[in-house]
């Protein structure tokens, strides 16, 4: 039983192949977690290197409270199932189970007493004087679960384990596996490429693709609200449909234009709100996505609603409580091969369709996704990163959704019209602009407040609106946190983010230096070796921990030699009597807060600063936050 810890994980095979990237995950203690993709994707990777059977690269893996990275995998508390059983043939079943509890020598009554229970679980107990050539490919499978329940790990590590088992058998054995988690209450990770297995045995799943995770979360919100089009598409049978579209605000509703068909439907822009407005301009493509049960040929469902296509059906499959009706919206299509008109639906009309039929369809617009045309990430995002706004600034003043707020002396700039985009996380609740409620919904652990602004609407995150004590509809003042805005006017950014993070080049050193020791009274000089970090000349020594995590990364040889660079975030940067050399040159007023400009050997950088500094300043980083990054294999070691 334990928690599972991966930090900024990195996997780099020795032949230069990045097999995994940046991997952050916190496993909570008694979870089943899935980590699924495509042939290649990293799963197996990340699932050796939490096992110990693959040296990490970088970052930070704990299981419980213990940093693993360099612990034997037999110290690491986990056992491991595979794909191939690997089962000692010459060893009865009772054996094989045994093996390993006899190598760790406990008394024979105890491991026959583990044994048994084991087995009992497992449902094998008739089995265990047999040999594994006796036993059917389940059954092997089950004596390797034996193997590794009977040691009671902390996790439970499964790799492909029904890869090998037939259709029925694995329906069956997945079921089981998901009753002997909940049996043994210990953490399960997981490894398929099968999202049918990810979805029914997950609590949550990790989706995979290129060595990068694209998306951790529940089956269900996976289902419902796929992070890109990758996901959208790996997820589900039959695949999500895709219809490569163009929509057009046109006042209070939204039209969508179909791509290669003459479909077209209009749906009121409310339902589009989390848009970014850029896609609505009747000119960026994007992805449609619609899964096969949102498209409906009910009577009813057709009559009632205002976004019916016409399909052209090419032909149908079916499954007994429903038929996947296939078709196309380009009435020149074929429907058989994947395009961007072919269409999936799920019929429970019963209708019979014949190859050739034009019939309607109702598409349910409240279950629609939207994909970028280019990067395929979601562009209806649950969780909007930034409200889109038009903006004036007119003598010192911003001017947007019908209200006007002094600009902070740092972005003071001549006026203008333009685009304004304010972060969802930029929102605060010291201000005198007001905004009402209109709705609150809590997203995995996140706040996100709908706000009305002079009928303009405005979404904002982690606002600490229920501690406010309000209440739904009710009017509240809100403020910007105006370093997080940005401010585009013909096509260029007039005003952008202050950037939180300061990067500063760095090299890791060693450095010889002598400390006096008191030898029976003798004041002594004694050479000691310091291991740390050389900023623009300064050398600052690192903890131990830190040492031992570039030298994991980069081996001994290299650590000396790799440029570096230290990342400092804005309030873990201060103004100190000695530290990294710098140059002042200039404040940034952003009313609430000030911020230095500095100039470090030629890298700009911004400490937070209360009164007045003088042209040469030492700075002093906050070791506890810093990170440490290898620019070039762009991997985080710290
Ligand atoms: P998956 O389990 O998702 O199928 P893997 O984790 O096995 O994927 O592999 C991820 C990537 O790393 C693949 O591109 C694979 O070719 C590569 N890879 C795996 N093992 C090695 C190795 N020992 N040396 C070099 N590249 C490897």
């Amino acid at each position: 039983m334990a928690d599972v810890s991966l930090k900024h994980i990195y996997k780099v095979y020795p032949n230069g192949t990045k097999a995994v990237n940046d991997f952050n995950m916190e496993i909570a203690d008694k979870e089943f977690i899935v980590f699924v993709g495509p042939s290649g994707c990293g799963k197996s990777t990340t699932l050796r290197m939490i096992a110990g059977l693959e040296d990490i690269s970088a970052g930070e893996l704990k299981i419980g409270d213990t940093i693993v990275n360099d612990m034997e995998p037999k110290d690491r508390d986990i056992a491991m199932v595979f794909q191939n059983y690997a089962l000692y043939p010459h060893m009865t079943v009772y054996e094989n189970i045994a093996f390993g509890l006899r190598l760790r020598k406990l008394p024979k009554d105890e491991i026959h007493k583990k044994v048994v229970e084991a087995a009992e679980i497992l449902g094998i107990t008739e089995y265990l004087n047999k040999k594994p050539k006796e036993m059917s490919g389940g059954q092997r499978q089950r004596v390797a679960l034996g193997r590794a329940i009977v040691r009671e790990p902390k996790v439970m590590l499964l790799d492909e384990p029904l890869s090998n088992l037939d259709a029925k058998l694995r329906t069956q054995m997945r079921a089981e596996i998901s009753k002997l988690h909940s049996k043994l209450n210990t953490t399960f990770i997981y490894v398929t490429h099968d999202q049918v297995e990810a979805m029914t045995m997950g609590t949550r799943i990790v989706v995979m693709k290129d060595g990068f995770v694209q998306q951790i979360d529940t089956p269900k919100n996976l289902y419902n609200y796929p992070a890109n089009k990758f996901v959208a598409g790996f997820i589900g049978t039959p695949q999500m449909n895709f219809f490569e579209a163009t929509l057009n605000k046109e006042g209070e509703n939204v039209i969508i234009k179909f791509e290669y068909s003459n479909a077209q439907i209009t749906v009121p822009y409310s339902m589009l709100y989390k848009a970014k407005p850029a896609y609505l301009d009747g000119k960026t493509k994007v992805y449609i996505g619609l899964r096969a049960e949102d498209i409906s040929l009910l009577p009813e469902d057709i009559k009632n609603s205002k976004a019916v296509v016409k399909v052209k059906v090419s032909h149908k499959e079916e499954l007994g409580s429903e038929t996947l009706v296939y078709g196309d919206i380009n009435m020149d299509g074929d429907g058989y091969a994947e395009s961007s008109t072919r269409v999936i639906i799920k019929d429970y009309s019963g209708r019979d369709l014949k190859s050739g039929d034009i019939i309607d369809a109702s598409l349910n617009i409240e279950n629609i996704h939207l994909f970028d045309y280019e990067n395929e990430q979601c562009v209806l995002p649950r969780i909007p990163e930034y409200n889109y706004l038009d903006c004036e600034i007119k003598n010192g003043k911003l001017c947007f959704a019908g209200c006007e707020i002094d600009l902070p002396e740092a972005l003071k700039c001549n006026d203008l019209k333009g685009d304004l985009l304010l972060p969802t996380d930029a929102l605060t609740l010291n201000g005198n602009l007001k905004a009402e409620v209109v709705s609150h919904e809590s997203i995995n652990g996140i706040n996100l407040l709908a706000l009305n602004m002079n009928g303009h609407r405005f979404y904002a995150v982690n606002l600490q609106y229920s501690e406010a004590g309000k209440t739904l509809n009710s009017s509240i003042n809100i403020g910007i946190d105006f370093k997080k805005i940005t401010v585009i006017s013909d096509g260029k950014t007039v005003i952008a983010p202050l950037s939180e993070l300061n990067k500063l080049n760095c090299k890791f050193v060693k450095r010889k230096e002598y400390e006096e020791v008191n030898v029976n009274g003798k004041i002594k000089r004694k050479k000691a070796i310091r291991f740390g970090f050389d900023v623009a000349g300064k050398f600052f020594q690192a903890s131990e921990d830190m040492s031992q995590k570039i030298f994991a990364a980069l081996g001994i040889k290299k650590a000396f030699t790799t440029p570096l660079n230290l990342e400092c975030g804005i309030y873990d940067l201060a103004i100190s009597d000695s530290g990294i050399p710098a140059k002042a040159e200039g404040y940034l007023d952003f009313g609430s807060e000030r911020f230095l400009k500095c100039d470090v050997d030629g890298s700009e950088v911004y400490v937070k600063i209360d009164g007045e500094a003088s042209d040469n300043i030492y700075l002093q980083p906050n070791f506890e936050n810093v990170g440490v990054l290898d620019i070039e294999r762009e991997i985080k070691i710290i």
